[in-house]
């Protein structure tokens, strides 16, 4: 059964601890609401699942927090596995997917259960469930913990939504900017001045940002993309 009811679709930006005030403009969703969101996830998640064993994929890096999280919540034989995916951009134009780590897991005849942290424009997911797919599978369902639904480009639905949010720049709770902010407890938001300050800042901090390819695709993710290809469907377990 999908959980995409928005639960935060019009959220109340609180206020930030003083220690990431300079960055953050706000807490979007705090520690306890993701606790408890996520207890529910585990819960749905476990009555789809009855008498069944899943492997769970879990892209990196974002979603480090989220899946140790999920993961306590789902009281049922499991294995777990990791796919590495990066999206390079050039400019505004979106970019093309990477994938640079692979599944070590046998994936044939499982039943996968895909877990990434953000939903967007669905180019990612789209992508993965392919790949996937493509191992033969029992079935695929992907978790997200959270929705940006107004971004999306094609038609993309997850199984299981944490929170659709607004298009809004987050980190925190495993998403990064510039690969800094994964340790934050709470999903925050990022002020736009501090991405956009990095074309003009110093050599030292535009060097963090040309490594980071991730950055140059955060930037890009308030621009509206360009229409893409209907998404293709996930088997049920
Ligand atoms: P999509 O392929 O759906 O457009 O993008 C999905 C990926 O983009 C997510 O898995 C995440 O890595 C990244 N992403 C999208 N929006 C955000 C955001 O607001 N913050 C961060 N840190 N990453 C994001
Ligand atoms: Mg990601």
């Amino acid at each position: 059964m999908p959980l995409s009811k928005p639960r935060l679709a019009d959220t109340l930006i609180r206020r930030i601890p003083p220690s990431h005030r300079a960055d953050l403009s706000g807490i979007l969703i705090s520690e306890a609401e993701l606790q408890t969101r996520i207890a529910a996830i585990g819960r749905a998640i476990a009555k789809d699942y009855v008498g069944k064993e899943v492997l769970v994929v879990s892209l990196l890096s974002g979603t480090v927090l989220f899946l140790a999280d999920l993961l306590r919540q789902l009281p049922f034989p499991l294995r777990v596995d990791f796919m590495g995916v990066s999206s390079y951009h050039s400019g505004t134009e979106s970019g093309h997917l990477v994938f640079n780590k692979e599944l070590k897991l046998e994936v044939k005849g499982s039943h996968v259960l895909l877990v990434d942290d953000i939903l967007d424009t669905g180019k990612t997911l789209r992508a993965v469930t392919a790949k996937l797919e493509a191992l033969q599978p029992a079935s695929i369902r992907t978790c997200v913990l959270l929705d940006k639904k107004e971004r999306r480009v094609g038609t993309f639905e997850a199984d299981y939504v944490g929170f659709v949010i607004p298009n809004l720049f987050v980190v925190g709770y495993g998403l990064d900017y510039a690969e800094r902010y994964r340790n934050l407890p709470f999903v925050g938001v990022l002020k736009p001045s501090v991405y956009s300050e990095v074309a003009e800042a110093p050599e030292p901090v535009r060097k963090v940002a040309k490594k980071a390819p991730k950055v140059s695709k955060a930037v890009g993710k308030s621009i509206p993309a360009k229409k893409g290809k209907k998404a293709g469907s996930t088997g049920r377990p």
